[in-house]
């Protein structure tokens, strides 16, 4: 390309940064007004969904899950109406310059204060920035990252912050895979003190459960405290090694090292009744399924690293 040419890139690159950060500040959208006021039965549904026993969310003084936050201001089938706004010329802009694809990057949520049945629920919501150009693996764009403060009662109760990649797409071929020599290994499990109990146990290839010693509930992954009763009092208990397919996803993007797509990741339940993340191994990835038997081994995914997976098969 000319030198020209170059420079005449460069600044309409400028020129369209110049006209994204006008619109850092600007309302996403006209205020809304929450579909119901906060209520019993939804709490009931999401603590249902989410497994959630936490006996603060039910009862005479019962409290909203905080991570309802965004629940409340959602618009359901018939969606939310009217509320046309600043996020919708800003998508237009950035499709218009080439940045056609869209990727949610990350979510931050913030509780000022609980949210209880009978709030009545507002929320508004600005563009509150848009990132220089970035270049990353999916391809180059600008993330956009928008924040909603919830009221209730005119009161603020949280912030729900939520960022995109705006891109386009890199169009790359995907990258040759490496030799064996130098195949990724897998990436280090991060343990800290809360958790350091069940890497132990993985190491002596036995999958601990924690059981809280005051009100005998398990619980997994390994948490300080008991979400049933508070207590801080624990001890463990051994897997038996028998569980489900409780619900899995099989992935395809985004590439990890070490890994090679498409694989299926497993959500198992165990035969205590709680549920595991990890690898279903022993079948095809398109042929895992939910309900399917399976049963607790230990992959030694290398020298230093021993990973608890789930091997299906014998009862197809
Ligand atoms: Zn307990």
């Amino acid at each position: 390309m000319s030198r020209d040419g170059w420079h005449e890139q460069v600044d309409s690159h400028d020129l369209l940064y110049e006209r994204l950060k006008t619109y850092e500040g600007r309302p996403t959208a006209a205020p809304g007004t929450g579909k119901d006021l906060v209520n019993e039965p939804m709490i009931r549904h999401w603590c249902e969904a989410m497994g959630d026993t936490n006996p603060a969310y039910g009862g005479p003084d019962a409290i909203a899950p905080p991570t309802m936050l965004q629940a409340w201001t959602m618009g359901g089938l018939s969606g939310n109406t009217d509320r046309a706004g600043a996020y919708d010329e800003l998508s237009t802009l950035l499709d218009g310059a080439g940045y056609t694809s869209i990727v949610a990057t990350d979510c931050e949520q913030e509780y000022l204060r609980p949210l209880r049945p009978g709030d009545a629920i507002t929320f508004d919501s600005v563009i509150e920035s848009v990132s220089p150009r970035k270049t990353t693996k999916l391809g180059t764009g600008h993330f956009v990252t928008t924040r909603m403060d919830v009221r209730a009662g005119g009161e603020l109760a949280g912030t729900h912050r939520f960022r995109v990649l705006k891109y386009a797409p890199a169009g790359r071929p995907p990258a040759p895979r490496p030799e064996p020599s130098v195949t990724p290994k897998r990436p280090r499990p991060v343990i800290n003190r809360d958790n350091a109990g069940f890497w132990e146990g993985v190491a002596e290839h036995r999958l601990l459960i924690q059981r809280c010693t005051d009100c005998e509930v398990l619980r997994f992954p390994w948490l300080p405290g008991c979400n049933a009763c508070g207590s801080l009092a624990w001890d463990t208990v051994e897997a038996s090694g028998e569980g489900t397919v409780y619900s899995y996803v099989v992935m395809h993007h985004p590439p990890f090292p070490a890994f090679d797509p498409p694989y299926a990741v497993g959500l198992i339940e165990l035969a205590e009744g709680v549920r595991i993340v990890s690898n279903v191994v022993g079948v095809p990835y398109d042929k895992v399924r939910i309900g399917m038997p399976v049963r607790l081994e230990f992959l030694k995914a290398d020298e230093e690293l021993d990973l608890p997976v789930f091997r299906a098969g014998g009862e197809d």
